[in-house]
C-alpha cells in the first residue's frame, strides 16, 4: 500500500512539524471555541501522535498555536486544552524524546508531582494530579504552548549538537520527492 493511502485510511491529516522549524517556538493563544471544528482537530491531533507511537502531541507540533496537546499514557487519554500547572513538587531525571525531534533522547530534569488545572472538550474546567513519567509528559507537552522545548534544559554544548543533527536531517527530508510523485 502506498503512503497516501496508508495515511487516508488512518485518519492521519496532519503533519508533524521537526525542529528548527520557527513554529516550535512561538508562544501561543488560548482556545476560546469549544465547537465541532475543535473536536475535528483533537481527533487529528491523536490520530497523529498515534501514528508516530508518540505519547504526547501539542497543537504547535502540528503548525496549530492554540494552548492544546493530547497525551495518551497506560491507556487513558488526556486531552488538555488551555492547561496551567497550579502546583509542582519534587524533582525526577529521565529520558525523554520528542515528535519534533525523531530520533532524538537526552536526560531532562523535572518536578516529580504536579497537579494541574485544564478544560475539556466541552469547556468544562478539571484539576488533576500527576507524578513520574505522567508528570514529566504533561510538563513537556504544556512547554510547547509557552515556544519552549526539551531541549532548552540541556546544556549549549548538547544543545549545539542536537541542532546540527536536526539541521542535517532537515536537508535530507528536502530531497524527499514532492507529494505527487509519492503517490504514485
Ligand atoms: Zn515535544
Amino acid at each position: 500500500m502506498n503512503q497516501m493511502k496508508e495515511r487516508e485510511l488512518l485518519g492521519i491529516e496532519l503533519d508533524i512539524l521537526r525542529y528548527p522549524n520557527p513554529l516550535l517556538k512561538k508562544t501561543t493563544e488560548p482556545v476560546t471555541a469549544f465547537d465541532e471544528e475543535l473536536a475535528g482537530f483533537v481527533e487529528k491531533l491523536y490520530a497523529a501522535m498515534r501514528a508516530h507511537d508518540g505519547v504526547g502531541l501539542a497543537a504547535p507540533q502540528v503548525g496549530v498555536l492554540k494552548k492544546l496537546a493530547v497525551v495518551e499514557y497506560e491507556g487513558k487519554s488526556y486531552t488538555l486544552i488551555n492547561p496551567r500547572v497550579l502546583e509542582k513538587r519534587g524533582e525526577q531525571e529521565g529520558e525523554e524524546g520528542c515528535l519534533s525531534f525523531p530520533g532524538v533522547y537526552a536526560m531532562v530534569k523535572r518536578p516529580e508531582w504536579v497537579r494541574i488545572e485544564f478544560q475539556d472538550m466541552e469547556g468544562q474546567m478539571h484539576v488533576t494530579e500527576a507524578e513520574g513519567f505522567l508528570a514529566r509528559a504533561f510538563l513537556h507537552e504544556m512547554d510547547h504552548l509557552d515556544g519552549h522545548l526539551f531541549i532548552d534544559y540541556l546544556t549549549p554544548l548538547k544543545r549545539g549538537a542536537i541542532r546540527k543533527k536536526m539541521m542535517k536531517q532537515a536537508r535530507g527530508t528536502s530531497a524527499e520527492p514532492p507529494r505527487a510523485a509519492r503517490r504514485r
